[in-house]
């Protein structure tokens, strides 16, 4: 049976939620993940915003580390260069 899970970590938000759910079916992993975006992200729980959740599901179990969108490079360190 393939896990389901939602990441909070992929969506920006202002309360910068980590949590991630998983679920052995998208049914338990639905009504938990809208339980979680009513109470932590004010949220109304609507058939459109279940719609949108169930959009966001991803097959597996979440990753320990989310990488870090569009980090920049190292800094541009400029080479003190001899004279
Ligand atoms: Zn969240």
């Amino acid at each position: 049976m393939t896990r389901k899970f939602i990441d909070c970590r992929e969506f920006p938000s202002d309360t910068h939620c980590s949590v991630a759910i998983s679920a052995d079916s998208e049914e338990e992993l639905l009504q938990v993940a809208a339980e979680h975006a009513v109470s932590v992200h004010g949220h109304s729980d609507t058939p459109e915003l279940r719609a949108q959740l169930r959009q966001l599901f991803r097959d597996g179990t979440p990753p320990e580390h989310q990488p870090m969108p569009a980090q920049p490079a190292a800094p541009d360190a400029t080479a003190s260069r001899p004279h």
